[in-house]
C-alpha cells in the first residue's frame, strides 16, 4: 500500500504555491515553501478570481476573508463604439455557478494564505533561490539551491511560475512562446472617466476601430479601474521588456496611439493615464507538455510552470488554484487505495482536459477582442459570443463538482 509523501518541498510562494502548501496541510501532508523574493516583497495589481478558484478558497478556509476586500461583480459587458451592448460574458453567478466573481488585490490574497499557513507553522522560507535536481531516487529527491545550499524531500513542486527552473528538469529546452502581443495598463480612478450614462456596466470591454479597452473595477467599492489595451508587439529580451516598462513615455504613447478613432468615454480614460500606475504584460504560454510529473514521479509542476495560458480567458491564477485542490486531494488519498504513479496520471488527465478546453476557449475570447475590421475576417465559429440569458454559460469551467471529481477517481480506480 501507498504512504502519504513523508515531506513536500515547494518552489514558489506565488497562488499556487501557497494554497497547495494549505491543501496539503488540510490532507495530513506537511510541507515548507521555497520562495526567492524577500518577506517583504508586495505583489502590486488585482486578480479576477471566478468560482472555480473561489470553491477551493472556500475549503482551504479563506474564501470569507478574502471575499470581505474585494469588489464583487457577475458579468463583463461587452460595448461597441455606440455604447451598444454586443455580448455578456459571465465571470461568475452565485445563482448559476455558486459564487459571485471578485477582483481583488493580489497580495491580499498572498496575505490571507499566509496568514493562514502562519496558523499552522506551516514554513514559508524566502530569499532562497532553487537551482536544480541533484537526483531523484526511490522515494526522496534531493535539489540545490543558487547559495549553495541542498535540502532533500519525498516530492519536489513546482510552482515557480510561467518561467520555471524546475521545469528545466524535465524539459531542459522548453521556453514559454512569446504570443506577439503587448497589454499596457494603468489604473485611474473611475470619477476621471466620462462614463455616458450613470449605470454605465462595468466591469467593460470596449470595442472601436483601434482595438478593445478593458475597464475592470478595484477596490471594495470600485472607485478604481485598471484600464488596459492589448496591441501587436515585437518580442524583447527580458532586458528589453525591462526596458520598456521603465520608459514612460514610450508607454504612454503606445497607450495613446489613435486616441481621436476611440469614443469620448475610451478617451477620456486615455487622457488620465496614470504614470504612476503604467505596466505592460507581454503575453507568453507554456507549449503544451505531455507530462507535468517526472518519470521518477517526485518531481511536479503546477500552475504556470505546468500551464502557464494566454490572458484572455482570465483563468492563469483560477486554474494555478484548481490544480492545488485536485493534486493535494489525490495525495492525500495514497494510504486509501492508489498509488503515486497513478494519483498523477488521474490529477493530469483531469486538469489537461480542462487545460485544453480553457485554451480553445481563451482563443475565442482573445478572437472577440480583435478590433471590428480585425474580427470580421475571421469565421464566426472562431470568435466567443455570449448573451445574459444563457444561464448555462461557462458553467463547465466555473461549477465543476472538484470533490466528487477525487472521489470517483478513487473508487473507479483504486485497488
Ligand atoms: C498583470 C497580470 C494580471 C493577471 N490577471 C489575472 C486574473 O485576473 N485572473 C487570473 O486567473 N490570472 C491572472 N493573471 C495570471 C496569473 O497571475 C498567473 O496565472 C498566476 O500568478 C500563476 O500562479 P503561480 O503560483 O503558478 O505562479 P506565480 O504567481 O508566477 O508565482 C511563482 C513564484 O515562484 C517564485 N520563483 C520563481 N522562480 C523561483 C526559484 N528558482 N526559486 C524560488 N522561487 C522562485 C516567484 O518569485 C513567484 O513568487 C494575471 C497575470 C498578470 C501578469
Amino acid at each position: 500500500m501507498a504512504s502519504l509523501p513523508r515531506h513536500v518541498a515547494i518552489i514558489g510562494a506565488g497562488l499556487s504555491g501557497l494554497c497547495l502548501a494549505l491543501a496539503l496541510h488540510q490532507c495530513g501532508i506537511p510541507a515548507t515553501i521555497y520562495e526567492a523574493r524577500a518577506a517583504d516583497f508586495v505583489q502590486g495589481g488585482a486578480i479576477a478570481l471566478s468560482p472555480n478558484a473561489l470553491q477551493v478558497l472556500h475549503k482551504l478556509g479563506i474564501y470569507e476573508r478574502v471575499r470581505k476586500k474585494s469588489y464583487k461583480y457577475q458579468v463583463l459587458t461587452f460595448k461597441d463604439d455606440q455604447h451598444e451592448t454586443t455580448d455578456v460574458y459571465y465571470f461568475g453567478h452565485k445563482k448559476f455557478h455558486g459564487y459571485n466573481a471578485l477582483r481583488v488585490s493580489r497580495q491580499v490574497v498572498i496575505e490571507e494564505v499566509k496568514l493562514k499557513l502562519s496558523e499552522y507553522n506551516i514554513e514559508v522560507k524566502h530569499d532562497i533561490r532553487f537551482s536544480h535536481v541533484i537526483s531523484e531516487f526511490g522515494d526522496s529527491v534531493t535539489f540545490a539551491f543558487t547559495d549553495g545550499t541542498t535540502s532533500s524531500a519525498s516530492m519536489l513542486i513546482g510552482a515557480d511560475g510561467i518561467h520555471s527552473t524546475v521545469r528545466k528538469y524535465m524539459y531542459p529546452t522548453v521556453t514559454p512562446r512569446y504570443l506577439g502581443q503587448l497589454g499596457i495598463a494603468c489604473i485611474i480612478p473611475l470619477s476621471s472617466i466620462r462614463l455616458p450614462k450613470k449605470d454605465y456596466p462595468l466591469p467593460a470591454i470596449i470595442s472601436a476601430k483601434p482595438g478593445t479597452l478593458l475597464v475592470l473595477p478595484q477596490q471594495i467599492d470600485g472607485s478604481e479601474v485598471l484600464i488596459q489595451v492589448s496591441l501587436a508587439y515585437p518580442e524583447q529580451s527580458r532586458e528589453g521588456w525591462h526596458a520598456l516598462n521603465a520608459r514612460t513615455d514610450e508607454m504612454v504613447r503606445l497607450f495613446q496611439k489613435d486616441m481621436h478613432a476611440w469614443p469620448d468615454v475610451v478617451q477620456s480614460a486615455l487622457e488620465n493615464v496614470n504614470e504612476d500606475t503604467l505596466f505592460t504584460w507581454p503575453y507568453y504560454a507554456v507549449p503544451r507538455l505531455e507530462q507535468w510529473a517526472s518519470n521518477g514521479k517526485r518531481v511536479v509542476l503546477i500552475g504556470d510552470a505546468a500551464h502557464g495560458i494566454p490572458p484572455s480567458s482570465g483563468q492563469g491564477a483560477n486554474q494555478a488554484i484548481e490544480d492545488t485542490y485536485v493534486l493535494a486531494s489525490l495525495l492525500g488519498k495514497l494510504c486509501e487505495k492508489l498509488d503515486l504513479a497513478e494519483a498523477l496520471e488521474f490529477w493530469q488527465a483531469f486538469r489537461q482536459e480542462r487545460m485544453d478546453r480553457i485554451v480553445k476557449f481563451s482563443d475565442m475570447m482573445q478572437n472577440r477582442r480583435l478590433s471590428p475590421a480585425e474580427r470580421a475576417k475571421l469565421p464566426e465559429s472562431a470568435v466567443w459570443r455570449g448573451t445574459a440569458g444563457d444561464t448555462e454559460q461557462m458553467s463547465w469551467l466555473y461549477a465543476p463538482d472538484l470533490e466528487r471529481v477525487v472521489n470517483k477517481m478513487v473508487e473507479n480506480r483504486g485497488v
